[in-house]
């Protein structure tokens, strides 16, 4: 899909940490898995897909936690904020939490995943698509 060239800053909390993306965004989602949401503590957890090139921390430094094999959740050391996604087997993408973007409804997630995991007391959107789990076979 061809969009034009944009700029995305965001970071967290406290300020430490900042991120900027150029480029057009690869996906957006909002993701109901357990690991989202104890990794924020929050209900679910919206994500904008950048490539991994058009992304840089610009201010800061990312502390990074394995949530599971090959999974990289980089946040805030001295806040807390939840940032960024990495997964080794989906190489040269890089995610980040939407609303840790300065301008959050740039980006409205355009569908759920992981609805098997959702909070019973979490709505769903009737407007989106919905998946069980990721919105296609890992590649
Ligand atoms: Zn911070
Ligand atoms: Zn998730």
């Amino acid at each position: 899909m061809a969009q034009p060239e944009t700029v995305h800053e965001g970071g967290c909390l406290c300020g430490a940490v900042r991120y900027r993306a150029t480029g057009a965004a690869h996906a957006t989602s909002l993701c109901h898995c357990r690991s989202c949401r104890l990794s924020t503590g929050a209900p679910s957890l919206a994500w904008v897909i950048f490539r991994e090139q058009d992304l840089a921390i610009v201010a800061g430094e990312l502390a990074v936690h394995r949530s599971s094999p090959g999974v990289e959740r980089g946040f805030c050391a001295r806040c807390g904020t939840s940032l960024t996604y990495r997964r080794a087997n989906r190489p040269g993408l890089f995610d980040v939490t939407t609303a840790s973007l300065d301008d959050p409804n740039a980006f409205p997630p355009d569908k759920e995943i992981w609805t098997s995991e959702r909070l019973s007391w979490e709505a769903i959107n009737p407007d989106l698509p919905q998946f069980e789990e990721f919105s296609a076979p890992p590649s």
